[in-house]
């Protein structure tokens, strides 16, 4: 499981000391977080997705700060969903230049009605992502919302390392927002 360590913590001391152990891989603010949530039940039970735009800071952490959604064009259903490329790229552009160059593509993510970790076509478009120059990220993040009851969305955190889809720890940041 990924252990979203909260800033400031509030869990019990072993979930702390648990979430401590854990290198932060990536970090977004509570209110990303939010949004990936009401986007994940506004399509359920079909999937839905997009992709995460930030950047990587000194510490190779992976800092999202802005979530682009479906797109009109996407194609959702129960266990398949594809994003609408153009609409994906028009938005990373948009919020490339409002920073100043700062933010770009860092990844992708999409939910999972149905629960279930990564499947086989997930890894094999994390390969493809981190394969293809264009996209300038040869280690992508990944973020799937794994609903577990109704209403409920768990959280995961994934990176492409290397040749495989490694689980990583994550950090949500309740200040400066
Ligand atoms: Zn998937």
């Amino acid at each position: 499981m990924t252990w979203w360590r909260t800033e400031p913590t509030n869990g019990s001391a072993d979930d702390v000391a648990d979430a401590l152990a854990q290198p932060t891989a990536l970090v977004l603010r509570a209110t990303i977080m939010g949004q990936l949530r009401l986007e994940s039940q506004r399509k359920s039970p079909n999937e839905t997705g997009g992709v995460l735009v930030g950047y990587v800071d000194e510490n190779g952490r992976t800092v999202v700060t802005a979530v682009v959604g479906p797109g009109p064009n996407a194609v959702h259903s129960r266990s398949r969903f594809r994003r609408d490329g153009d609409y994906a790229q028009a938005e990373v552009d948009r919020l490339y230049h409002a920073s100043k160059g700062r933010d770009d593509y860092v990844g992708e993510w999409h939910s999972h009605p149905d629960a279930g970790g990564p499947s086989f076509i997930d890894r094999g478009s994390m390969s493809w992502i981190s394969n293809n120059p264009s996209y300038g990220r040869p280690e992508p993040v990944l973020i799937i919302m794994e609903r577990v009851r109704e209403p409920e969305w768990c959280p995961r955190a994934y990176r492409w390392v290397g040749r495989r889809l490694v689980e990583v720890g994550a950090s949500v940041t309740v200040t400066g927002c």
